[in-house]
C-alpha cells in the first residue's frame, strides 16, 4: 500500500492541474467567492458553522497583501448581507508578515474594523515557528482593541503550555490542533501520543480557565477524549466547539457531535491557490487512494 500511495502521488503531481482539479476539489470549495460562499450555504443547512480561508501564504509584494486584505473586508461583508454562520481564518504571512511586518499589522487592523462592524470573528492561523512569536505579538496587540480576535496554539510545540497561560487572562478564543509544519525536536514533540497529551492538556487547561476553545482534530481518540471529560465536567456548550477541515474523511463523527448538540465548524479553504493545498492533503491522507481508485474504477 506504501509503494501504490507513494506512486499515486507521483502519478497526480505529474498530470495537468485540470486533471487533479476534480480530486482536488474535494478538500477545496471552489476557485470563487461564490463557490466557497455556496458551500457554507449548503453546510449552514445542514447545521454546521464554517470558517472561510483564501488559500496562500507568504505574500511577495504589497500589491498582493493589501489585495488579499480587501478580499476578506469584500467576504466579510458578504457573509453579513447573506446571513451565513461563517467566519474567517487568515494567516498573517498572507497578510505581508514576514514581508512587511508593518504592512501586515496595518492589514489586520484594517480586517479586524471590517469584522468588528460586521460583528464577526477573525480567526489567526498559526504557522511555522519562524513566526510564532510575532504572531502571537500581533495577536495580544489587537485583542486589546478588538475582542472578536482568536490565535491558534500547536500540541506539538514545547511552549504552547506556557504561551496558553500568558494569554489566558484575555479570555482568549484559542484553536487548538497538533500542528502541520516539520518542526526539529529541540522545540517540538514527534511522538503521536505525546502530541495527543499536550492537545488533550491544552484543551482541559483552556476550559477550566474560562477560555473558549476550538477543537481542531480528526483524530477519533482525540475527539471521543474530549467529549467525554467535557460531559463528565459539565462544561457548557458555548464555551468550545470541534473544527475539522473540509473534505476530510472522519466517519460518521461530525454528524454524531452535531446530534450530541455540540457545535461543529468546518474549515474551508478556496482559490487559486487550491492545486499547492491539494497536493499537500493527498500525502497526508492515505485514505484518499482509496478515493482515487474508486473514482477512476467508476469512470
Ligand atoms: C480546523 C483546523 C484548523 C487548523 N489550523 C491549523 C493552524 O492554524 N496551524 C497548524 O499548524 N495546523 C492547523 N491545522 C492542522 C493540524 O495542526 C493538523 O496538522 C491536522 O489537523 C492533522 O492532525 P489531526 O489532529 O487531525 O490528527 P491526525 O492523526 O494527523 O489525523 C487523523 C486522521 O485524519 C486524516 N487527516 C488529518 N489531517 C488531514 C489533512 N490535512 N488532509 C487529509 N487528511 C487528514 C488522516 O486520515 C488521519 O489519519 C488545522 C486543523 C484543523 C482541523
Amino acid at each position: 500500500m506504501g509503494f501504490l500511495k507513494s506512486s499515486l502521488i507521483t502519478l497526480l503531481s505529474l498530470l495537468p492541474k485540470r486533471a487533479v482539479k476534480p480530486f482536488a476539489m474535494r478538500y477545496v470549495a471552489g476557485e470563487s467567492e461564490d463557490d466557497a460562499l455556496g458551500v457554507v450555504h449548503e453546510l449552514n443547512q445542514l447545521g454546521f458553522t464554517a470558517t472561510l480561508d483564501i488559500l496562500g501564504e507568504h505574500s511577495e509584494s504589497e500589491e498582493a497583501a493589501m489585495e488579499i486584505t480587501e478580499s476578506y473586508m469584500r467576504l466579510y461583508e458578504i457573509i453579513a448581507d447573506s446571513s451565513l454562520d461563517c467566519n474567517i481564518s487568515t494567516k498573517l504571512t498572507h497578510l505581508g508578515l514576514g514581508f512587511n511586518d508593518t504592512l501586515a499589522e496595518k492589514n489586520l487592523f484594517r480586517l479586524l474594523d471590517t469584522a468588528e462592524i460586521r460583528e464577526n470573528f477573525l480567526r489567526i492561523d498559526m504557522e511555522n515557528s519562524p513566526y510564532t512569536d510575532a504572531t502571537l505579538d500581533l495577536y495580544e496587540k489587537c485583542k486589546a482593541q478588538y475582542p472578536s480576535v482568536g490565535p491558534v496554539l500547536q500540541a506539538y510545540l514545547k511552549r504552547s503550555g506556557e504561551d496558553l497561560k500568558r494569554i489566558l487572562s484575555g479570555t482568549p478564543n484559542v484553536r487548538i490542533c497538533k500542528g502541520i509544519y516539520r518542526e526539529p525536536d529541540s522545540i517540538a514533540l514527534q511522538d503521536r501520543q505525546e502530541i495527543r497529551n499536550s492537545f488533550i492538556d491544552l484543551v482541559q487547561t483552556g476550559l477550566s480557565n474560562g477560555a473558549y476553545i476550538g477543537i481542531a482534530t480528526h483524530d477519533t481518540y482525540l475527539i471521543d477524549t474530549l467529549e467525554t471529560w467535557i460531559d463528565n465536567q459539565s462544561i457548557s456548550k458555548d464555551c468550545y466547539e470541534f473544527q475539522v477541515l473540509y473534505g476530510v474523511p472522519i466517519g460518521n463523527r461530525l454528524e454524531y457531535l452535531l446530534d450530541r448538540g455540540h457545535k461543529v465548524r468546518i474549515y474551508i479553504p478556496f482559490g487559486d491557490e487550491w492545486y499547492a493545498y491539494a497536493m499537500r492533503r493527498f500525502k497526508e491522507n492515505p485514505k484518499i487512494i482509496s478515493y482515487i481508485m474508486g473514482n477512476w474504477f467508476k469512470s
